[in-house]
């Protein structure tokens, strides 16, 4: 018995120096320390030698697996640290790496573009207002000349969160607010979000406008036209061609849509523009005499212009993107560009 285990004792010694790697090293536990290894079963043999005898051999049984066990400890330190997963490397530091430059935040390009805007118009003189999201059905329609029942309302597919309350479909509201309240001269911008139920590469169910008008004695479109042009020169930074299409609006008489030539195709004709070399970038045209008769103005004294511009729509055509739901996805690889 006693040969037996100074024999495994030796056997298990050889083994584990020769061991390269974890795997073997696995192998080694089960074969030599687990619960129906060599060793349990020498254990096991202890049962049936003399009474006698029993001490002594135990005592060498247990004295050559400790031993077994300790060399078994050194060797798993040992492969560990040899895969660079000892604590102790961890914890070194190396000088000579470049230091770990933190992330910093950015603006998102939508909100880069709104103050953009914002900043071009308050160079022109217009001061900038905001006002709430969810707003009442009288300043989003009744005070725009869009009584109920106006086909016009039709275009807008409000989300209504009563009967009278909504979510804005446009930041026009805001006309009929400030002129309830102030006087003119006015020169005004009101930037926000708006809401529609429309979702396609164009169209997103939120997406920002800056509302724009002025109101002065003797206003007249050549201002308007004038306003428009250093805008878009300014935001585009080029001389873009402009168009206006006569369109209607229930709150301006007359009405343009305006258009910009496609800067992603340079007119050629694409997806955006749906091939027709032209984006529409906002709605525009002298403030409806009805308008001001509902805030108390005299339309023989007083003239203005409005347009409503959408922010989402001048990024895509700044940065040439042609899907405008790529801005609310968040996705830092596409954020981190701007
Ligand atoms: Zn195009």
């Amino acid at each position: 018995m006693q040969e037996k285990i100074i024999n495994l004792q030796t056997q298990a010694t050889e083994e584990l120096a020769a061991i390269e790697n974890s795997t073997q090293l696995e192998e080694f536990r089960i074969r030599f320390l687990g619960r129906k290894g060599q060793f349990s079963s020498i254990m096991k043999g202890l049962g049936k030698v003399s009474k006698e005898d029993k001490p002594r051999l135990g005592q060498i049984a247990n004295g050559a697996k400790k031993a077994i066990e300790a060399l078994y400890d050194d060797k798993q330190r040992a492969l560990t640290a040899d895969s660079g997963g000892s604590p102790a490397r961890n914890d070194a530091i190396d000088l000579t790496l470049p230091g770990r430059r933190p992330e910093t935040g950015k603006l998102h390009p939508v909100t880069q573009i709104m103050s953009e805007v914002c900043s071009i118009f308050e160079g022109l003189g217009f001061s900038v207002a905001e006002g709430p999201d969810v707003e009442h059905d009288h300043y989003n329609f009744e005070a725009l000349n869009i009584p109920a029942h106006h086909p016009a309302r039709d275009m807008h597919d409000t989300f209504y969160v009563s009967d009278s309350i909504l979510l804005r479909t446009h930041t026009s509201p805001m006309q009929a607010r400030i002129m309830e309240t102030q006087q003119p001269p006015l020169r005004v911008i009101a930037p926000g979000k708006v809401y529609r139920c429309d979702s396609d590469i164009t169209h997103t169910p939120m997406f920002h406008q800056v509302e724009g008008f002025l109101v002065d004695r003797d206003v007249s479109f050549a201002d308007l036209k004038g306003v428009l042009t250093i805008f878009t020169q300014k935001m585009f930074d080029k001389d873009l061609e402009l168009r206006f299409r006569p369109s209607f609006f229930p709150f301006t008489e007359p009405s343009a849509e305006v258009d910009i030539a496609c800067v992603i195709c340079d007119g050629k004709g694409c997806r955006v523009c749906k091939r027709t070399g032209w984006l529409e970038i906002l709605g525009a045209g002298m403030i409806d005499p009805e308008v001001f008769k509902m805030v108390g103005y005299n339309p023989e004294v007083y003239s203005g212009f409005a347009f409503g511009l959408g922010i989402e729509r001048i990024a895509m055509l700044k940065y040439g993107i042609d899907d405008i739901r790529l801005y609310y996805e968040n996705d830092l690889r596409f954020l981190s560009q701007f």
